[in-house]
């Protein structure tokens, strides 16, 4: 879906619904997100109680809007990236430091995103040699550079489909 306003418009790919609803029925939807970073009042322990006994892959659950709300194919390869964890790693093997510090993340760079209507998460010693996958967008670590030298240590990014969307990693940065 295509969402068009004065300052702008944005796509919106794989959300959580997109169908014509009551109210009711949109009540019912928000009932069933888990935290969303970008809200203050949201409670991380929420997401943490679901991640810390799974078998799923992190690099899924981070896609299930129950577990945590909002954040996204992009967020998802970059933050892992970040954190250095590997997305197949199951939840149950993330550690509570790496979840509450891969949260902090989110609360960090999700608002920067949508202040500049651009998702920056590349650190500046890192932000320089191969340019961005689009001419209009940040550089990723990550995203969209599948075969191209990881920024850190040049392994090249690889790529999967899990949960429908197209997985970036670095097989050396994340493990
Ligand atoms: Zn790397």
């Amino acid at each position: 879906m295509r969402i068009v306003g004065p300052r702008g418009g944005t796509d919106l790919r794989g959300p959580t619904a997109c169908e014509l609803v009551t109210e009711e029925q949109v009540d019912g939807v928000l009932a069933r997100l888990g935290p969303d970073p970008l809200r203050p009042d949201s409670d991380p322990d929420d997401a943490w109680r679901r991640i810390e006994r799974s078998r799923r892959p992190i690099g899924a659950l981070l896609m299930d809007q129950r577990v945590m709300a909002g954040v996204g194919n992009v967020y998802r390869a970059e933050v892992l990236f970040r954190a250095g964890i590997d997305p197949h790693r199951d939840g149950r093997d993330v550690s509570r430091d790496e979840f509450f510090r891969l949260w902090a993340d989110l609360v960090a760079l999700m608002p920067i995103g949508v202040e500049r209507g651009r998702m920056h998460v590349v650190r500046p010693e890192h932000d320089h040699g191969a340019p961005s996958y689009a001419e209009d967008r940040p550089r990723t670590y990550v995203y969209r550079r599948t075969g191209e030298h990881c920024r850190v240590c040049g392994t090249p990014v690889r790529t999967e489909v899990m949960e429908a969307r197209n997985l970036y990693w670095c097989p050396t940065c994340q493990r």
